[in-house]
């Protein structure tokens, strides 16, 4: 029988598809090293204690950790959320603000179900996380890519945007930027918050890294400079990203309705249990100290992969130093473009994912995002290498 498909929804035709899959594929040969996924390092998950929490929440109350639950999630894990960013920020978020969500990607989605119609305008850093972009695009808005610089978004054009006609909304990662390891300084956030009119502009604050940081201070959230900024968090950096579990802080009471009739919809509520093992998990242990070791051990990490850039790859590459998180973004000579530097260097045994991918508006075909998080110092200096060699090779036959 002749194997026809089904008429597809315009919706799902117009998702970008990810260039990360192309990654995936290959990464998984063991022979390569790779900087190209943005995996948190799987030795530092909290086993032992994650383990001692699920059997405690499965102890202490089964029926509940095992029945359906409320969509705006488990209010001790609600309330242990609220409580921390008091302690870091001083902010006062009310538990009943907080929406338990499956992963911050589940708040974008949600997000974009709630508040986009086909056309509105979205805001984008310039590159951007490319799967926020994916969950957006199902809602079909027009994107105004804005150039990104070290020190966060580029003010004057986000300035100029909003005189001519002010975003419906802004997407950002003010925190160790994926894919650019930036972190918005203290003076590009207040101008960003000064620029726009939070009436007409919803500022969407998602922040998966903040608490990865190697140095510096913790910079001041749009949420708290931000009238109506929704902020998003997740579990993913700071436990282990297969519990799926994140959540999103909103104010406004209107938009926090609208998000629970598009859970409720989506998935009625994200897992009782894995919510209950994780407020077991959050109650019974020094997590701010498990966030201390990620923290040090990425930033070994890091420092193993600048100094095997600067050793092996002297000026034939600038980058970022980010001061936090998984990501750091190389950029080569103009005349090279990554995504056919790619191949060569998956044939000398290195992956890393090229700049194009993130791009929504014009593209610096010359660069590439790497994740430091997943290779030892060996592997890390032994990878540049070979990725040098795939340059030398790329030069040899311009
Ligand atoms: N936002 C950003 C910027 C990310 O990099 C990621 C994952 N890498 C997510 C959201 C989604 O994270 P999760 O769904 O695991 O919370």
């Amino acid at each position: 029988m002749m194997k026809t498909s089904p008429t597809f929804s315009e919706r799902i035709e117009h998702v970008p598809t990810s260039f990360l899959r192309e990654v995936f594929k290959v990464i998984a040969d063991e022979r390569i090293i790779s900087f190209g996924g943005g995996l948190p390092n799987p030795h530092l998950f909290p086993t032992d204690a994650l383990l001692r929490a699920a059997q405690t929440a499965l102890q202490e109350n089964p029926q509940a950790a095992l029945q359906y639950g409320t969509t705006e999630g488990l209010p001790e894990l609600r309330s242990a959320i609220a409580q921390s960013y008091r302690r870091k920020d001083g902010a006062k978020i009310d538990p009943e603000h907080i929406l338990i969500t499956s992963g911050s990607q589940q708040g974008l989605d949600l997000l974009g179900k709630a508040l986009i119609n086909e056309g509105d305008t979205l805001a984008v850093e310039n590159p951007t996380y490319l799967a926020a972009l994916q969950a957006f695009s199902m809602y079909r808005p027009s994107v105004l890519p804005l150039p990104l610089t070290e020190h966060g978004v580029a003010v004057d054009v986000l300035t100029k945007v909003i005189t001519r006609q002010p975003p419906k909304l802004l997407y950002t990662i003010p925190n160790f930027h994926n894919p650019t390891g930036i972190t918005y300084d203290e003076d590009t956030r207040s101008r960003v918050a000064n620029s726009i009119d939070p009436s007409q502009t919803l500022l969407i604050e998602d922040d998966p890294y903040g608490e990865i940081r190697f140095e510096g201070e913790r910079g001041t959230s749009f949420f708290n400079l931000v009238p109506n900024a929704v902020l998003l968090g997740s579990f993913s950096k700071i436990v282990a990203p297969g519990m799926r579990l994140g959540w999103i802080v909103v104010r406004d009471e209107a938009l926090r309705a609208r998000l629970y009739t598009a859970k409720q919809a989506s998935d009625l509520h994200s897992s009782t249990l894995i919510q209950h093992i994780v407020h077991c998990y959050y109650r019974d242990n020094d997590t701010d100290a498990h966030v201390h070791t990620i923290a040090s051990a990425y930033k070994e990490q890091r420092d193993a992969m600048i100094e095997a850039l600067k050793k092996h790859l002297g000026d034939r590459a600038t980058y970022t130093v980010p001061k936090g998180g998984m990501f750091i973004w190389v950029t080569l000579s103009p005349e090279i473009d990554t995504m056919r530097l790619f191949p060569k260097a998956i044939d000398e045994g290195v992956a890393f994912v090229p700049g194009e991918t993130f791009f929504t508006g014009p593209a610096q075909k010359n660069t590439m995002r790497i994740n430091y998080t997943n290779a030892t110092r060996e592997e890390i200096s032994e990878g540049v290498r070979r990725l040098l060699r795939a340059i030398e090779q790329y030069e040899a036959e311009a």
